[in-house]
C-alpha cells in the first residue's frame, strides 16, 4: 500500500494516467494530477479520487517544457514536502509516414514524449536523492520496441524513453531510487479511438489475448512498480500488451 505517499502523474486528465491517478489514490498516495490543457477532465478526476476518500490535486504543466517542469516538481516539493513516485505518462503523437513528416510533428512527439519525461526526472532527481527513496516509472509502447509504419517520431520517442530509463536506473540505484518504464500494446484510450475498425480488427489479430488492454491493466503494473515490493526491480522495461510483442 502507498499511504504518505506523494505521488505525481503526468498526463492524468484521462486514459491511462487518468486510471493510474485512481489506482495509487485507492493505495493511499496522495496524488498530484498534471495535465496540460484539459483542466476540467482533471478537476473530474481530482473530485473522483476525493468521492472515494482520497487525496488529490491538480497542477497544468506543458511537460514538454523544461522550466516549466522544474515549477511542477519544485512546487510539490513545497507543499507536500516529498516526492516519493513520479509517473512519466504524459504523451502525444501525430502520425505520418517518413516522406511526410513534418519537422515539427517531429519535434513536438520527441519533446513531450521523451523531453518531457527528461524534464521531470531532472527535477525529482535532486529531491529523491535527499530522501534516499524513490520510484519513478516512464511509459514508453511495444512501438518503441518493435516500431511501427507512420510512427517513426513516436517510435523514437518511446526507444528513448527506455535508452533514459535504463541510464538513469544505473545512476540512481545507488541511492535507494527505482526506474521501470511499462510498455503497453493496444488500450482503449482516445489516442486509439481514433483508428479505424479495420486497423483494430488486424491489430486484434496480433494480440495472443485476443482484447485491447484497459487504462486499468496498465495502472495495477504502474502501481506494483510503486510498490515497496517491487523495490528490487529496476531498468526494467515490463510489457503490458497481451503477448502482442511477444
Ligand atoms: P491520451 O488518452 O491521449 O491522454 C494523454 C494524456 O497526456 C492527457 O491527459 C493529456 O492531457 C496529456 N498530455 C498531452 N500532452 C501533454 C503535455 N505537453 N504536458 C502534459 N500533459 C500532456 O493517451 P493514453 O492513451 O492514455 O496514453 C498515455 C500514455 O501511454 C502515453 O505516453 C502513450 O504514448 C502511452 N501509450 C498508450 C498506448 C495506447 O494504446 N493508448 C499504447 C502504448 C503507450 P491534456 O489533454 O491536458 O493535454
Amino acid at each position: 500500500m502507498l499511504e504518505g505517499k506523494t505521488a505525481v502523474v503526468t498526463g492524468a486528465s484521462r486514459g491511462i494516467g487518468r486510471a493510474i491517478a485512481l489506482e495509487l489514490a485507492e493505495q493511499g498516495a496522495q496524488v498530484i494530477i498534471n495535465y496540460n490543457g484539459s483542466c476540467e477532465n482533471a478537476g473530474k478526476v481530482k473530485q473522483e479520487i476525493e468521492a472515494k476518500g482520497g487525496k488529490a490535486e491538480t497542477i497544468p504543466c506543458n511537460v514538454g517544457d523544461f522550466e516549466q517542469c522544474a515549477e511542477l516538481i519544485g512546487g510539490v516539493i513545497k507543499t507536500f514536502g516529498s516526492i516519493d513516485i513520479l509517473v512519466n505518462n504524459a504523451g502525444i503523437t501525430r502520425d505520418g509516414l517518413l516522406m511526410k513528416m513534418s519537422e515539427k510533428d517531429f519535434d513536438d512527439v520527441l519533446a513531450v514524449n521523451l523531453k518531457g519525461a527528461f524534464n521531470t526526472m531532472r527535477a525529482a532527481a535532486r529531491q529523491m536523492i535527499k530522501q534516499r527513496s524513490g520510484r519513478i516509472i516512464n511509459m514508453s509502447s511495444v512501438v518503441g520496441i518493435c516500431g511501427n509504419a507512420g510512427q517513426v517520431n513516436y517510435a523514437a520517442s518511446k526507444a528513448g524513453v527506455i535508452g533514459v530509463t535504463k541510464s538513469a536506473a544505473k545512476e540512481l540505484a545507488s541511492r535507494g531510487i527505482t526506474v521501470n518504464a511499462v510498455a503497453p500494446g493496444f488500450v482503449e484510450t482516445e489516442m486509439t479511438a481514433v483508428l479505424s475498425d479495420k486497423v483494430k480488427e488486424e491489430a486484434v489479430r496480433q494480440i495472443p489475448l485476443g482484447r485491447f488492454g484497459k487504462p486499468e491493466d496498465i495502472a495495477k503494473t504502474v502501481a506494483f512498480l510503486a510498490s515497496e515490493e517491487a523495490g528490487y526491480i529496476t531498468g526494467q522495461v515490463i510489457q503490458v500488451d497481451g503477448g502482442m510483442a511477444v
